[in-house]
């Protein structure tokens, strides 16, 4: 029945890391808009960091981000000392010095980042925000990049959880995305990254590759499970050649269809749990004494632009080009051409070209979809009343639930909306009935399995 289902619903619906999603962001937010919000926030708030580093030295054709390729390492080195600034301005506006306690890095590839540079970051950071012993200091790495000198300058800066691009070991695959990177250099890397105490490690790996079969999916969670990474993200490749161009140098036929992608996210999913990972929300599965493996046991998952995370600050920074912040009172995203970046932050202005002030529906919705996105479960009836708002507010959506529980996805008891057992991988097309502002025909997200 599933397999029926996926081909019914080959629908494009967002991934939900916010809520209104990044497409529904408007002008009406900008750098005027960031400075009051930001002088406006508690004294004391917890606060999340996120660094965006837009540069690559090689293209994956598979590539979904906002990335550059550079040859050199000087323009690298320029967006640091933008970055820096930034990182001022912004503490500037907050004025009290306040407590981070999740520091990400992401990109493109932070991996590009000489040592040194390294140093003066997390010098910079230290001086301007209260980085306790306890934060988690997180970093994507290309472990094709990556060198021991270069680990150790991670565990300098405090570093303490590594997220592995992987995708896929297959040699065949990785010459088809453009990254050819054996297993034995990732192992290497994960030794290095063990022997200097970074202990937590995530890996990323991806179905619905070219010439990705069921076969080499399973094969490819065996080969990572060697390796044990705490966490693993299963993604769908998201073809989406209309919006990122250089995926049109992937060939359609060499993509598997939209059944064979089903099977590959299931079969790779069941491997995962056989090897006893415990799956996490959709596309997360976590060894079961890992924090994300607690959390979600005990109700306290989050959801944000990384997935899904333990962190539970009410405020998100975004620094970078194209970096996105999540604060009380909005989202705001930073302008992506690199040259308006630094001519904003070069002339002590936020970057802020875009962003979205919740509305009391918003914030309803956000909770709602969250906790569908985290337990697969939410009790419409007491997020309703927390909010002060009628439940009728939900009446659009209960309509488009309709469809979705007729066809076993969802069920909804006493004002509660769960997912079954086989709706689970459908999740993102019942959060999408709470969507107020969701197109589904649109093609503009990935796909929904
Ligand atoms: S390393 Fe990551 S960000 Fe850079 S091109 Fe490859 S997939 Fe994109």
């Amino acid at each position: 029945m599933k397999a029926d289902l996926a081909t019914k619903y080959d629908l494009r619906v967002p991934r939900y890391t916010s809520y209104p999603t990044a497409p529904h962001f408007t002008e009406a937010v900008d750098g005027t808009v960031y400075r009051r919000w930001l002088s406006e926030l508690s004294p004391g708030l917890d606060l999340s960091l996120y660094f965006h580093i837009p540069y690559c030295d090689t293209l994956c054709w598979f590539c979904g981000c906002y990335t550059k390729i550079v040859r050199r390492y000087e323009p690298v080195a320029r967006y640091l000392d933008i970055l820096l600034d930034e990182i001022d301005l912004v503490a500037d506006t907050l004025g009290k010095r306040s407590r981070a306690r999740h520091l990400h890095w992401g990109g493109g590839s932070p991996t590009l980042i000489k040592s040194a540079d390294w140093q003066r970051l997390s010098e910079r950071i230290h001086a301007r925000f209260d980085v306790g012993p306890d934060a988690e200091i997180a970093v994507e790495m290309d472990p094709r990049d990556t060198t021991r000198e270069y680990v150790e300058a991670l565990a300098l800066a405090g570093v303490n959880r590594a997220s592995i691009g992987v995708q896929d070991f297959h040699p065949e695959v990785q010459e088809a995305i453009n990254r050819i990177q054996p297993f034995d250099v990732t192992e290497r890397v994960v030794e290095w990254l063990r022997h200097q105490g970074i202990a937590g490690i995530n890996m990323d790996l991806m179905y619905g590759l070219p010439h990705q079969t069921t076969e080499r999916v399973v094969k490819m969670v065996d080969l990572a499970a060697r390796l044990k990474p705490d966490r693993v993200a299963l993604f769908g490749y998201a073809h989406v050649p209309w919006m990122k161009t250089h995926q049109k140098l992937i060939k359609d036929e060499t993509l598997p269809d939209f059944s064979e992608r089903w099977r590959q996210s299931e079969a790779a999913a069941d491997r995962l749990v056989e090897l006893g990972y415990l799956r996490i929300g959709f596309d997360h599965f976590a060894r079961p004494d890992d924090d994300l493996a607690v959390a979600h046991a005990e109700g306290r998952l989050h959801r944000n632009f990384q997935g899904y995370t333990t962190d539970t600050a009410p405020v998100l920074l975004g620094f970078g080009a194209s970096a996105i912040g999540s604060l009380p009172q909005g989202y705001v995203q930073n302008t992506q051409p690199l040259r308006t970046y630094r001519e904003a932050v070069t002339f002590a202005d936020f970057a802020t070209e875009r962003g979205v002030r919740l509305s009391d529906d918003d914030r309803l919705r956000r909770d709602i979809i969250e906790r569908l996105m985290c337990d697969m479960t939410v009790d419409l009836d007491a997020l309703c009343q927390a909010h002060g708002m009628a439940r009728d507010t939900l009446s659009d959506a209960m309509r488009r639930l309709e469809p979705l529980t007729e066809d076993g996805i969802a069920q909804v008891d006493d004002g509660r909306v769960t997912l079954t057992a086989e709706g689970r991988p459908f999740v993102r097309l019942v959060a999408a009935a709470f969507d107020a502002y969701v197109n589904k025909g649109e093609k503009r997200h990935s796909k929904a399995v």
